[in-house]
Formats: C-alpha cells, structure tokens, sequence
C-alpha cells in the first residue's frame, strides 16, 4: 500500500534526523580552537586546567560526558538500524 510505505519513510526520517541531531551536538563538542570559559551546555564554568589540556573544549566534564555517551548511543543506534535493513 502506498500510504503505508510513505509513512514507514517519514518515520525513519525522523528518527535519523534525531541521531542526526545528537551527532551534530557531539561534533559541537570537539576542540574547534577557543576555549570557552562557561560550558556551552549548563552554563558552569570550565576548570583552567581542562581548558589547557583540551585546546578549543567548549564543556565541562558532566556535560561532555553526557554528550559522548549521547554520541555512542546514536552509533550503536545506526548499526543496528543498518543490520535491520541488511536483513530486510
Ligand atoms: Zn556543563
């Protein structure tokens, strides 16, 4: 039935543009060059030393952490989905 492939596309759309959306945050976490003072995600401000040894990190510990399992969780998430249609 044509409805019911048209809605099966729009749903994989949406859940791509979300794993899109949490590997776009994570990109925005990488080092890009400045340090920031205050985490971009929460607001609190970034120890000294971990401006230093991480060159352009715009987080704190928490909240890159969260960013990285989101990160993962999307990858994990996308082999699966390539493995589902592998079998299809
Ligand atoms: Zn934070």
């Amino acid at each position: 039935m044509a409805g019911g492939w048209s809605r099966d596309g729009a749903e994989h759309e949406q859940m791509d543009a979300t794993v899109n959306d949490a590997l776009e945050r994570a990109r925005r976490s990488l080092p890009t060059g400045d340090s920031a003072e205050l985490c971009d995600e929460c607001g609190n401000s970034i120890p000294e030393a971990r401006r230093l040894a991480v060159p352009g990190i715009q987080h704190c510990v928490g909240c890159q952490t969260e960013l990285e399992q989101e990160a993962r969780a999307a990858e994990l998430f996308n082999r699966r989905g390539s493995k589902d249609s592998q079998l299809r």
